[in-house]
């Protein structure tokens, strides 16, 4: 029996067993990404943890279905849209693309699907006529269909908003506001003329208008995964107004509770990294790159903080989890070429798993979950140096490395990851091949010195030579 799984509820603030309801697949909705702009690197800590969430799950051993949604149409993209004289569409094609790569850049698994709240307008429709037929929405005198608030007794249920913060009549338009605005939201905006030239208005019974961004989410979830999902997750800051609405939104619709569970991740403090100096501008995921910080080392970076507490991005803490990934991608190789192992070493392996499933079925402690893997690095490496021939004990150790790096992801891919250096250091070994084939070995011998000043070590065997990056 693998230990229970647990999960902090948000709804409940506290942590709970989790299982998916049908107890074989866990059905995820995942808010993502506004594609008005490139999202940075606090945004993909969210989705970080999301990809952490699922590989945990499977991991655990059932199956996933993750929706994320992508919003492109809300009242930021609008605004962009018509500043750029474009429609919404010219706007959140090309980020969307930017999105998708960053995510892959970063190793984050793909959803099962990445709906586009723009493809589901009928949807929406529908689900604004259901809240008008049972009472909780009403046609305003602004041509816009709002919730009414007071018509729904559990709202405020996710945020504990007090009761008497709810303003009862009072109206809100805008996508997002603050808890000191809980008011009644609009689900279906009239069209300004600004949608209009933007391609941001349909035709509904309400007249020409679209959808709020709450909604979105409510139709897009119903929609794919049914009336109750297993999990729903975001960043914090999502819990009000966007969830409450959600919730409002859905419950009134269908009578079903929404979600079981309600997952929610912390922020990602970037205050001051924006102008940092070392590493270039590391609040994209483009400046990342451009920095040459692998995907390895951001995910390192961000795991080893536990998702519900706050991170503050610093250079500091991204050079230790270079350092700390290139350590693991050493002993990948090791393990990956040594010849034999001792018996300690499954031992260590076994002991690695145990506590790395322990850590993450423990409301995804990651921060743990790599602690216990770098013990068993320490733990292997001293076994490695006593070349044992036991080639059950080694495969049983690479088999642990693969299954924990399944869900952390933090093995730096040296091709990928640096592939002008992987150029560089191949033209150089073809370089000191041919003096050696001409017997000129003081040549031979100065190239091997370029190689270890750029932190290159070499390693000449029967197969050729082999390379590693030390430093
Ligand atoms: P948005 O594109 O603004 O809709 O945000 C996409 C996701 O990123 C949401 O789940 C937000 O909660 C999350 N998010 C936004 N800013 C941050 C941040 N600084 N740290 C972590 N998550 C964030
Ligand atoms: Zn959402």
């Amino acid at each position: 029996m693998p230990p229970e799984f647990r999960l902090y509820n948000t709804m409940t603030r506290s942590v709970e067993p989790f299982a998916p309801a049908d107890g074989e697949t866990v059905r995820i909705y995942s808010c993502g990404p506004t594609v008005y702009n490139p999202a940075h690197l606090g945004n993909f800590r969210t989705f970080l943890f999301v990809d952490l969430l699922r590989r945990a799950i499977a991991l655990r051993g059932w199956n996933v279905r993750q929706v994320m949604n992508l919003t492109d149409v809300d009242d930021k993209i609008i605004k962009r849209a018509h500043e750029q004289r474009k429609t919404i569409r010219q706007v959140t094609e090309p980020v969307t693309e930017v999105f998708h790569r960053d995510r892959e850049y970063l190793r984050i698994q793909r959803a099962e699907a990445y709906p586009k709240a723009t493809d589901y307008i009928p949807q929406m429709i529908a689900l604004v006529q259901t809240l008008m037929d049972r009472g909780v929405a009403y046609l305003a005198d602004d041509k816009s269909v709002y919730f009414a608030i007071d018509r729904f007794p559990k709202y405020g249920k996710l945020s504990r908003l007090d009761t008497r913060e709810i303003k009862t009549g009072a109206r809100v338009a805008q996508d997002d506001y603050s808890k000191e605005n809980a008011q009644d939201f609009a689900l279906w905006k009239a069209a300004t003329p600004n949608d209009e030239v933007t391609g941001a208005a349909w035709d509904s019974p309400w007249g020409r208008g679209r959808p709020g961004w709450h909604l979105e989410c409510s139709a897009m979830a119903i929609d794919l995964q049914g009336e109750t999902l297993d999990i729903h997750c975001g960043g914090i800051d999502l819990i009000f107004p966007h969830h409450e609405d959600e919730i409002a939104q859905s419950e009134a619709a269908t009578g079903q509770t929404f979600a079981r569970f309600w997952c929610h991740g912390a922020f990602l403090l970037t205050e001051g990294a924006k102008m940092a100096k070392r590493l270039g501008n590391v609040t994209t995921v483009k400046g990342m790159r451009e920095a040459k910080i692998s995907a390895a080392a951001v995910r390192h970076f961000v795991f080893n903080t536990h998702y519900r507490k706050e991170l503050n991005l610093s250079e500091e803490a991204l050079e230790a989890s270079m350092n700390a990934v290139r350590r693991v991608g050493d002993f990948a190789e090791r393990l990956a070429t040594a010849p034999g192992g001792t018996p300690e070493l499954a031992t260590a392996a076994d002991a690695a798993m145990a506590e790395v499933e322990a850590a993450l079925f423990d409301d995804l402690n990651a921060p743990n979950a790599l602690g216990a893997l770098f013990t068993f690095i320490h733990k292997a490496n001293a076994e490695l140096d006593r070349k044992g021939s036991d080639a059950a004990a080694l495969e049983r150790a690479r088999e642990v490395l693969s299954r924990i790096n399944g869900v952390l992801d933090i093995v730096p891919d040296r091709t990928v990851d640096d592939p002008e250096l992987v150029e560089w250091v191949e033209d150089r070994l073809a370089a000191r091949r041919a003096a050696r084939e001409r017997r000129d070995f003081a040549e031979a011998d100065r190239i091997r010195q370029e190689l270890v000043d750029r932190g290159v070590a070499i390693e000449d065997g029967p197969g050729g030579t082999k390379w590693k990056k030390v430093r």
